[in-house]
């Protein structure tokens, strides 16, 4: 089922997502739903809180559903290590049309759950580790526009509200 997703401002994308404690058939049909979403946007990850449900669940798929190797279900994920700098272009499927280059740590390991509640750690490099950081910032509360630079976060608001006047938002 391909689920809504909301757009900033949403109130729930600014609140931290609760920890999953039961690894139920429920979480499993929102791990599904969530895959489904990101492929039917065109999107390599999604956090629970996009598509309004406030828990630490995020899936990412570099392949948009080409490869299954690819499918990476983090549940109640943690980065557990990170080293050196990178600075590339970012999007957001709950900031249609807005992409601005964003700091991210080069390389990070992340430490999460699956979705039957089996523990595991992964590294990410390049565009994979830029996905994990920025999914996981999703799980606290945490929006890329804030990682900007001040100057391209308003250019970035201004755009928003602009798109919001003109009722595209
Ligand atoms: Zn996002």
């Amino acid at each position: 089922m391909i689920l809504k997703i909301v757009k900033y401002p949403e109130p729930v994308l600014s609140q931290p997502g609760e920890p999953v404690t039961e690894f139920n058939a429920e979480l499993r049909k929102l791990v599904a739903d969530m895959f489904e979403t990101t492929y039917a946007n065109q999107g390599i990850g999604l956090a629970a809180p996009q598509v309004g449900v406030s828990k630490r669940v995020t899936v990412i798929d570099l392949s948009m559903g080409k490869d299954p190797k690819d499918r990476l279900a983090l549940i109640n994920p943690e980065i557990i290590f990170s080293q050196g700098k990178q600075y590339e272009e970012e999007g957001c499927l709950s900031f249609p049309e807005i992409r601005e280059k964003v700091s991210r740590h080069a390389k990070v390991r992340i430490r999460a759950q699956d979705e039957h509640g089996k523990w595991f750690e992964k590294d990410g490099e390049e565009i994979l580790s830029r996905c994990m950081q920025h999914e996981i910032d999703h799980l606290d509360g945490m929006l890329f526009i804030f990682r900007m630079s001040a100057l391209k976060r308003d250019m970035s608001l201004r755009k928003i509200r602009k798109m919001q006047r003109a009722g595209t938002w």
